[in-house]
């Protein structure tokens, strides 16, 4: 799946679960700083890959990209799985603990769940590709949807631009369906 995909994939699945569970109240920094944290969550495992546009747009990116990747085990491994999750999930929650004196006002237990979306989005989304997922590492299965790798998604093929498709159309009827309440924050943003 191409980044731009996951970043679509990571916000929808955070519409998803907002309008299923809606907030009550919600600052405005807690809103800006979750959707951050939901698309950080939706690249995130790809640091493994030292080709990925996180590193890409840093300078010397590409070196680190390479150190981290053969730490992580390489492409599609420990990022992209259960143990994945839990590591980077603790590692998010620790960095949250630490920046909250600087954004009182922000409810980091949602931005936490923010960027856990955002994460489990991206495994997901991978698992409908030919690659697969190792979802239950250590075991070194990878696990695909549908199981016949014929069926699954190459990146960048015109299936993953159908998908595209389908959330922006998701994501549109979201918006419309809970219109009162992006509006409140439009609103919030601009007094
Ligand atoms: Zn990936």
């Amino acid at each position: 799946m191409t980044a731009r995909t996951h970043d679509l994939a990571a916000i929808t699945a955070l519409g998803i679960v907002l309008s299923i569970q809606p907030q009550a109240s919600l600052t405005l920094s807690t809103v800006l700083i979750a959707l951050l944290a939901n698309q950080i969550g939706g690249i995130v495992p790809d640091v493994d890959q030292p080709t990925a546009p996180f590193w890409r747009n840093l300078p010397v990116g590409r070196f680190f990209g390479k150190i981290i990747g053969k730490g992580l085990g390489g492409h599609r491994f420990l990022s992209h799985s259960l143990l994945g999750l839990v590591i980077f999930g603790s590692l998010a929650h620790l960095l949250l603990q630490f920046l909250h004196p600087l954004m009182p006002h922000t409810n980091i237990g949602l931005v936490w769940w923010a960027f856990m979306i955002g994460m489990v989005s991206h495994l997901v989304m991978d698992t409908f590709t030919k690659e697969g997922v190792p979802w239950l590492l250590p075991i070194p299965f990878k696990f695909g949807l549908p199981p016949v790798k014929r069926l699954r998604i190459t990146t960048g093929k015109a299936a993953e631009k159908g998908v595209f498709l389908a959330m922006l159309f998701i994501d549109i009827w979201l918006v419309s369906r809970n219109y009162q309440f992006f509006l409140s924050i439009i609103h919030r943003i601009s007094s």
